[in-house]
């Protein structure tokens, strides 16, 4: 199986190569076969691109916004057109099943490129009346090259909705994916191309983390937008603010979703099996400490067990396939070791915890999905993002109780609310300290509505008319239509 891309880069309109970069190798997370060859951007690529950015961006930002967002919407068609074909490459990229690729991922990158298209177009400054003739107005402006980094578990959905808001605001983007997963870019790069988006606007390099350092701090870089980790969130935030540049984070979490006795148990156990079982557990959002109230607890386990234990797991291209690997070795060691620390802490292994044996996919990094009863807060598996399939599941008996323990938590990306009294749901949202929070659902993230974190989970918002605002910056002009008042 192999998925060799024509060169590792796109720098202004075209596939780059510098072989001198260091190796890249891209690995099939279900066999653990190398699948392509890149290098990572040496210093050259990366002043290369940042430069094809800077010079492009000028004409694009004096083009009227309508006509910007009909480049997007057409290159949101051809993504939508292409969605087989990208999903496959997803899926070989990123192990994730192809089940969930054909329908989450180009699709969101799609449903991205088509909202801020449309958007931009209604994305106005004010206008302000100091009465009598004289007043004043806003203009929205871009911020200028805009660099995004990627983190691997939503590669092109994260390219997409990185590059989306950027452009429609008249910015020019230099993107840098995972080097785990940096395939699927370099598609949307060659998408947008064909969409008619000009040379220069959408550049893609590869590279390790000081790759993403190199564009974070190259002069000529005006904002960062991050999704990773809060360890790597809080490096390039510090290196960002260094020099006063714009910057969103969109870092990890240990959401709560806390399930009250009056819930429908079949959606709530839904809403906990997505909220800890997509992408085999590898989201920023997942709500992995299921508080659930005392009274439904064990019709609520009964039924999470049941469904949990049907799981297909196996083959990602196979499309009966529920739940593909991990990422990759590091992240199978760590999750494996999460797995054995709840153990040594004390609380039960409800449920899988194992690594499955599958024929043909020996050198694949899979974990069977897990579950954990009798957790207490305090322990690590409750407090510290394992980004794996492991559900910690808790048990509570009131309201103010389940809103204190979730609240008890450095994140705050997310939360989730079960219940049929919605007077609660809305009450118990509203004390929640977390940025992203779903009633009676988890883990949707429309194009429509802001998604970020609260707390140490980050800073800035993407998706929504809230995202063009992070990709501009407020520029105010007063205009006297009178005489100047003077006391000289
Ligand atoms: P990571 O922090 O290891 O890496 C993220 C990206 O940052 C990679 O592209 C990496 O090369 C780059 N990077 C690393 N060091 C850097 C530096 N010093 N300067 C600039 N760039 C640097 O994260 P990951 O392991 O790829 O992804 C998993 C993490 O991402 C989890 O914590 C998860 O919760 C988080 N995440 C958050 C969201 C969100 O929207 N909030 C979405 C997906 C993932």
């Amino acid at each position: 199986m192999k998925a060799q891309p024509r060169a590792s880069h796109y720098v202004n309109g075209r596939f780059v190569e510098d072989e001198r970069g260091a190796p890249l190798e891209v690995v099939y997370p279900a066999t653990g076969e190398t699948i392509a060859r890149l290098n990572a951007a040496t210093p050259n690529i990366v002043e290369l691109a940042v430069e094809a950015a800077r010079a492009a961006q000028g004409e694009w930002a004096r083009m009227r916004p309508a006509e910007r967002g009909r480049i997007l919407r057409r290159a949101a068609d051809m993504l939508r057109t292409r969605n087989d074909e990208l999903a496959r490459l997803e899926t070989l990229d990123t192990g994730k099943p192809i089940q969930e690729t054909a329908v989450a991922d180009p699709a969101s990158a799609a449903e991205a490129l088509e909202f801020f298209g449309g958007a931009v177009a209604a994305f106005h400054g004010d206008f302000v009346d100091f009465g009598g003739g004289p007043f004043g107005y806003t203009r929205r402006e871009p911020l200028g090259v805009c660099v995004g980094i990627g983190a691997w578990n939503y590669p092109i959905q994260g390219a997409g909705w990185k590059s989306a808001p950027a452009l429609a605001m008249g910015n020019a983007m230099v993107f840098k994916p995972s080097e785990n997963t940096p395939l699927s870019a370099l598609a949307l790069a060659e998408i947008y191309t064909e969409a008619g988006l000009p040379d220069g606007l959408f550049n893609v390099v590869q590279g390790f983390g000081d790759v993403g350092a190199a564009l974070t701090a190259h002069p000529h870089v005006a904002k960062v937008s991050l999704t990773g980790s809060v360890p790597t969130g809080r490096k390039v935030l510090a290196q960002a603010g260094a020099q006063m540049k714009h910057a969103t984070m969109e870092l990890g979490g240990k959401s709560p979703l806390i399930v009250f006795d009056d819930a429908d148990v079949e959606n709530a156990v839904g809403g906990a099996m997505l909220a800890n079982f997509y992408s085999t557990g590898q989201v920023c959002s997942n709500g992995t400490r299921v508080f659930v109230q005392e009274g439904i607890y064990d019709r609520f386990l009964d039924r999470l067990t049941q469904r949990t234990a049907r799981i297909r797991i196996g083959d990602p291209l196979d499309p009966a396939t529920q739940m593909g690997p991990l990422i990759n070795k590091a992240q199978h060691d760590k999750v494996t070791a999460y797995i054995d620390i709840g153990r040594r802490e004390g609380a039960t292994l409800h449920h899988g915890g194992g690594v499955p044996q599958l024929q043909g996919f020996e050198g694949g990094f899979f974990v069977e999905p897990t579950i954990f009863t009798g957790v207490e807060d305090d322990m690590r598996i409750a407090r510290e993002e394992i980004f794996g399939p492991v559900m910690s599941v808790l048990s509570f008996r009131g309201e103010d109780e389940a809103v204190a323990r979730a609240n008890d938590t450095e994140f705050g990306l997310s939360a989730g609310v079960f219940s049929r009294d919605l007077s609660r749901a809305h009450r118990v949202v509203a004390e929640i300290k977390a940025g992203s929070c779903w009633i009676n659902h988890y883990n949707l993230a429309p194009a429509e509505l802001p998604f970020g974190g609260y707390k140490q989970s980050g800073i800035g918002r993407e998706n929504s008319l809230a995202a063009l605002a992070h990709y501009s910056q407020l520029k105010s002009v007063y205009v006297e239509t009178g005489d100047v008042v003077s006391p000289y």
